[in-house]
């Protein structure tokens, strides 16, 4: 399908370029600078910037940093207040007073929230509480195409609902990142008529739990519509929770089968979905408070007359945990590779938009998003209300952890499969030497963990182009990031002192605009593929308004 616009896609890029040939890796295009890359991550990982926490002091420096270099690149203001789109959120903790009371045949348990189970604030009703007996449902999936449905034969209504992270091994990675993601499993439990939700994690999580616990302190966010009412939250789920794998272990004693003996199904792909013989009460006492924190969004106009009210959107989140609790004497979440490092790429990539002697055919938007680590919050606010019209977005490129690691010789091209974008992403590979490898983590389901879904969910075919997991310089890159994630993702070691290998980074950057400038520039927008999961579930609330 996409064949036939192979040449003419680089023609024009070749023309833009002053008629330059493949013999470079990227032709005479500009190239991203690894000494300017450093510089911005340098600040935006500074100890100053106190890991730009969504609505701290720290992430508004950030924010600022942002647009005073989308300012000096001339860059359009595209924000609701100059390049600035400023986003209400209602923070709820759930503090003193929460707790968990399982009673069953063996007596009355008590659980410890922060230790025995993570509790998830309420945001509607600051003493909130609930006595329901508990059912066990599988992953919580209802996947009708594939004719599957944890619920089957059970009756979830008036009862809590105990569920497993995660979706069926068994789905093809889409729909599995798709089911995985906790606000369909709430949302389809709430439709049951639960009342409550408790998690139990399965064996191949790779966040440990005293992370999980200690990032949960921080409480969590939603952002507020224009009535001021929080968004995404389900008044009829009367609480909700994480069990430590001891609290689960426990809420399996006399069920018909184990905590492990579930595990093991689940791993095999299809939980016996049953009944526990137990009761629980679920308290949770919440605070709120409201916060604002601004998207930053600046747009480069197009040249072409019939296509520059089209616009390829580019994402990376600027904020990252803020100060917590420390680990090795520290307490400052740097934030330096997620997403310091992709903020940074963000801004030299819309430096070599900008230096193009002819702009892009299509108009290119960058956005430096707020909220991504309480939940895609600050993407999911612009892509609801937008700057540009939605239907105009024909795609959107997330940068989200720039390759600091290694020097990589392959990419994850995470989510373009579902797209024409795969194409795209393969001739800039080949352009650049690098080949394309299919997601190295689907158990992690990144495409749905960070901003690409945002838009994904609107009907907008989007890539997050990934790091690779294989090197040139014979380095075991799949062994070196899990020890980062292992030892720096979502820690305060994630900072500028860790070793970070620039010109790596700057061939990531230099991809990505690739990536953005041949679809700017393409004959044809990106569409879905015909009868992909995520063009059939989403792409048709699009359908006509093009
Ligand atoms: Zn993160």
């Amino acid at each position: 399908m996409s064949a036939p616009r192979r040449l003419p896609v680089l023609l024009l890029i070749s023309l833009a370029c002053g008629g330059g040939t493949d013999k470079h890796p990227s032709g005479d295009l500009p190239e991203v600078s690894a000494a300017r890359l450093k510089e911005h991550i340098s600040y935006l990982a500074s100890d100053r910037l106190a890991g730009r926490g969504t609505g701290t002091p720290g992430y508004d420096s950030a924010a600022h940093y942002v647009a005073e270099r989308f300012a000096e690149l001339g860059l359009d203001s595209a924000g609701t207040s100059g390049y600035f789109q400023p986003v209400p959120f209602r923070h709820a903790r759930a503090v003193d007073g929460s707790g968990l009371v399982l009673v069953g045949r063996s007596g009355r348990r008590a659980l410890i929230p922060y230790r025995d189970y993570v509790p998830v604030p309420n945001f509607v009703a600051p003493r909130a509480e609930v006595t329901a007996p508990l059912l066990f449902a599988g992953f919580g999936v209802t996947a009708p195409e594939r004719g599957y449905d944890d619920y089957q034969g059970v009756d979830a209504k008036g009862k809590i609902v105990v569920l497993l992270t995660g979706a069926p091994s068994s789905f093809p990675p889409a729909g599995r990142a798709h089911y995985a993601s906790n606000r369909l499993k709430r949302e389809n439990a709430v439709g049951r008529g639960a009342v409550g939700l408790l998690v139990v994690r399965t064996r191949d999580q790779t966040f440990p739990w005293d992370r999980l616990v200690r990032q949960s302190h921080r409480g969590n966010m939603r952002w507020l519509d224009r009535n001021g009412a929080p968004t995404d939250v389900s008044p009829a789920l009367k609480g909700a929770g994480t069990l430590s794998d001891s609290a689960a272990a426990q809420v399996f004693e006399g069920a018909p089968q184990s905590l492990s003996q579930v595990l093991d199904a689940a791993a095999a792909g299809k939980p016996r979905s049953f009944d526990l013989p137990l009761r629980a009460t679920l308290r949770t006492v919440s605070t709120y408070d409201r916060l604002e924190s601004p998207n930053v969004a600046g747009l480069l106009r197009g040249s072409d007359p019939h296509l520059r009210d089209e616009v390829v959107v580019y994402t990376a989140h600027l904020d990252h945990l803020g100060i917590g609790e420390p680990v090795k004497g520290d307490s400052i979440y740097n934030g330096a590779l997620d997403n310091a490092s992709g903020s940074a790429a963000l801004l030299e990539v819309a430096r070599a938009f900008a230096s193009l002697p002819t702009a892009p055919r299509r108009s290119v938007l960058f956005v430096a998003v707020t909220g991504e680590e309480e939940g895609l919050l600050g993407s999911d606010y612009y892509a609801e209300y937008p700057t540009v019209p939605l239907e105009r977005m024909v795609a959107n490129v997330n940068i989200d952890g720039l390759a600091l690691l290694y020097p990589f010789r392959e990419m994850s091209a995470l989510g373009a499969e579902h797209s024409t974008l795969d194409s795209t992403v393969a001739r800039v590979a080949r352009r650049m030497g690098v080949t394309v490898a299919p997601d190295p983590f689907p158990q992690e389901v990144f495409f749905i963990r960070s901003d690409q879904y945002s838009f994904v969910r609107r009907g907008v075919p989007a890539v997050f182009p990934f790091m690779g997991m294989r090197s040139d310089s014979g380095v075991d890159a799949a062994a070196r990031f899990k020890d980062w994630l292992a030892t720096r993702y979502h820690l305060p070691q994630d900072d500028s002192d860790q070793p970070m290998d620039l010109e790596a980074g700057a061939r990531n950057a230099q991809l990505e605009f690739l990536v953005g400038l041949e679809i700017a520039n393409a004959d044809e927008r990106p569409t879905w593929k015909q009868g992909d999961f995520f063009g059939t579930t989403f792409g048709q609330q699009r359908a006509g308004s093009r």
